[in-house]
C-alpha cells in the first residue's frame, strides 16, 4: 500500500498535522503547501499530499487523482505567487536523486532565471 494516513516519525506528516510549524501557502482536502525552510530560489514552496506516500517511486493507479489534484494546485499556487515568468517543479525520488525527506513532495521554484540545465 503506497499511502498511509500518517507516519509518526515523518517530518512532513508532522507539518501537515500542525505538530511542526510551517509557513502555509495553500491547503485543500488532499494537499498542503508551505515555504521551504532552506529556500534555493526567491520562491521555493513544497507541496505534499496529506497522506504519507514515500516518493514518486511507489505511486500507482490509486494515486492518480491525488497527483492530478496536486498539479492543478501547483498551477494555482504559481499564479498566486505571480510566477508568470515561469517556474520549475522537481520531485526527488530515492537516494540517487538526493531525497532527504521520504514523504512525496514537489518543489516549486521560481522568481529567478534558472537556465536550461536540470542537474548541477
Ligand atoms: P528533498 O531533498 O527531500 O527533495 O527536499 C526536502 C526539502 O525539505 C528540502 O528542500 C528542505 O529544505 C526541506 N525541509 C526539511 N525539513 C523542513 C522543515 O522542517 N520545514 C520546512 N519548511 N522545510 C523543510
Ligand atoms: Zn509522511
Amino acid at each position: 500500500m503506497a499511502e498511509t494516513e500518517k507516519k509518526a516519525d515523518c517530518i512532513f506528516c508532522r507539518i501537515v498535522a500542525g505538530e511542526i510549524p510551517s509557513t502555509k501557502v495553500f491547503e485543500d482536502e488532499v494537499s498542503y503547501a508551505f515555504r521551504d525552510i532552506n529556500p534555493q530560489a526567491p520562491t521555493h514552496i513544497l507541496i505534499v499530499p496529506k497522506t504519507h506516500i514515500e516518493s514518486c517511486a511507489v505511486l500507482g493507479e490509486e494515486n492518480e487523482a491525488l497527483v492530478g489534484k496536486i498539479f492543478s494546485n501547483i498551477a494555482k499556487i504559481a499564479k498566486e505567487e505571480k510566477l508568470s515568468g515561469g517556474f520549475r517543479v522537481i520531485s526527488n525520488s530515492g537516494d540517487d536523486a538526493g531525497q532527504t525527506v521520504h514523504h512525496l513532495h514537489f518543489h516549486i521554484l521560481g522568481g529567478k532565471e534558472m537556465g536550461e540545465g536540470l542537474v548541477p
